[in-house]
């Protein structure tokens, strides 16, 4: 179909350039969707929806259920499997790929952008080694909840279109049903497409890989003396950053292997996520991390230790000791990006060199009185300084240390200015209200897999403006109750 450049489309409108595919079959297989039984739309992002130019109205057309859960096809998608391997938990794993999700096709949207869509749960395929191809309908609202949800927080990530359930049976620690999740991205390349081509000395095929990456995602990189060089770098800035983002609001990814790691610095692939409730900063929230390589402090190290795993995949086309220097970049970069979240947090638009102390001196504390990590900085912005520390005061159990602390930060606050109006429009800006906290999507999912939609819906709502007030919804901001605080989720999905 000719593409038309509406504003607004229909299903039937969109228009696929599958770049990946073109590449040719070393670098994924063709492969057709296999449908699960009864495909029902459980939960779709209008947010989502407006990247493919698609008029929301369409997400109530039987059509829109039928494509997004493989059982029609657009006779211009091209599905494939991605062939990638990876480091997992620090091993080495030389044979890894879709194994139970593929890339639909690649649509150009009326920006001139390129969005990937990976049905994730789509049935067997040649990379699904003992996996049966399939995600369950828990695994794939948490996926899209996350997505969305990391977005409207300002935190780079893939996206997701829809979640469709069905009847069919799917095994894990019990009996479920099998869910497909439609996830957008701007590529689905990972740090271990690289390493696939390069632990397997098919050096041709990694430039051609690198190349493509360069030219249809970093063609900024074009205008440098030395393009794979500038790539490199910019993608240790990106990964940085987005980690930054990550401990700045309490996310933990859950599963860093280097197959889950984007080319683009977006956060993708995570399973066993949560976001803090309490500050904790050994927390691990993947239930199968038993040694807590994964936990929420180690993300930062692991980041670093991923970007050398990708390094060393670049070493047939980057001088060794240049790949070194742009390494030691990694902790500055991420550093700044911290401590200017972590100061727009704590409402401070100028920096100070006593800055980080003070911030650690806080985290610290919070760790040791278990202090809810979301709400104590929406606290802390919602009355002017001297009552919000008043008020936070009784949560803390040594409160000699927080006062000594809190004397501190009013001194420091008040060479910021004194106008609370807008001091709160500014800390409400940076602090979200609304956080998914893990028991609030267990909440929404046990009434998705009872068959109804209404509480994931609802909450995809809520989540998708996290920073504004929503009269109505505050109970979505309430602490976790003490179950929700040990829910485990592992990587079983
Ligand atoms: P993940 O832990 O989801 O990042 O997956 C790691 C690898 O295992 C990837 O190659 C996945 O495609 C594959 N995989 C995970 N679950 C399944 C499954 N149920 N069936 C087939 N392959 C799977
Ligand atoms: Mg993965």
């Amino acid at each position: 179909m000719p593409y038309s450049g509406a504003a607004v489309k229909t299903l039937t409108e969109l228009h696929f350039d599958n770049r990946f595919a073109r590449l040719g079959d070393v670098f994924s297989t063709e492969i057709t969707p296999q449908p699960l039984e009864h495909p029902r739309l459980v939960v779709a992002s209008e947010a989502a929806m407006a990247l493919l130019d698609l008029d929301p109205a369409v997400a109530g057309d039987p059509l829109f259920t039928e494509l997004f859960s493989g059982h029609k096809l657009w006779s211009t998608a091209e599905p494939r499997a991605m062939v990638y391997s990876g480091h997992q938990f620090g091993s080495y794993n030389p044979q890894l790929g879709d194994g139970r999700g593929l890339l639909l096709g690649q649509v150009i949207n009326e920006a001139g952008e390129h969005w990937d869509l990976h049905l994730k749960g789509a049935g067997l395929t040649p990379y699904s080694r003992m996996g049966d191809g399939r995600a369950v309908l828990r695994s794939s609202i948490r996926e899209f909840l996350a997505s969305e949800h990391l977005h409207a927080l300002g935190i780079p990530t893939s996206r997701a279109l829809c979640v469709t359930g069905s009847d069919t049976p799917v095994y894990r620690e019990r009996q479920e049903r099998g869910a497909m999740l439609m996830r957008l991205a701007q590529s689905h390349v990972r740090f271990g497409h690289f390493e696939f081509f390069y632990y397997t000395k098919r050096h041709d095929e990694l430039k051609k890989l690198l190349d493509h990456v360069v030219e249809n995602h970093f063609s900024e990189c074009l205008e440098h003396p030395e393009p794979y060089q500038a790539f490199f770098r910019e993608v240790l800035e990106r990964t940085a950053e987005m980690v930054a983002r990550w401990q700045a609001y309490g996310f933990c990814h859950g599963v860093m292997n280097t197959d889950n790691m984007s080319i683009l610095g977006i956060t993708f692939d995570f399973g066993p996520y949560a976001f803090l409730d309490d500050f904790d900063a050994r927390f691990i929230c993947n239930h199968s991390d038993h040694a807590g390589r994964y936990s929420y402090e180690n993300q930062v190290p692991i980041a670093h230790w991923n970007l050398a795993a990708l390094a060393q995949a670049l070493t047939p086309f980057i001088a060794i000791d240049q790949l070194r220097a742009t390494m030691d970049l990694f902790l500055p970069i991420y550093e700044a990006a911290w401590l200017d979240l972590m100061r727009k947090r704590l409402g401070l638009q100028t920096a100070e060199e006593s800055d980080k102390e003070l911030i650690q001196r806080l985290l610290q504390l919070m760790q040791s009185s278990a202090i809810d990590y979301t709400r104590f900085f929406r606290e802390l912005g919602d009355s002017p300084t001297e009552q919000a520390l008043a008020r936070l005061r009784e949560d803390f159990l040594d409160i000699k240390v927080f006062d000594d602390w809190a004397a501190t930060y009013r001194q420091r606050s008040e060479r910021e200015g004194i106008d609370h109006e807008a001091r709160r429009t500014r800390m409400h800006a940076a602090n979200p209200k609304y956080i998914l906290r893990n028991y609030l999507a267990q909440k929404a999912i046990e009434a998705a897999e009872a068959g109804d939609y209404g509480p994931v819906r609802e909450l995809h709502q809520v989540l998708s403006r996290p920073y504004d007030e929503q009269p109505g919804m505050e109970h979505y901001a309430e602490r976790p109750p003490e179950w929700g605080k040990h829910l485990e989720i592992s990587c079983s999905s």
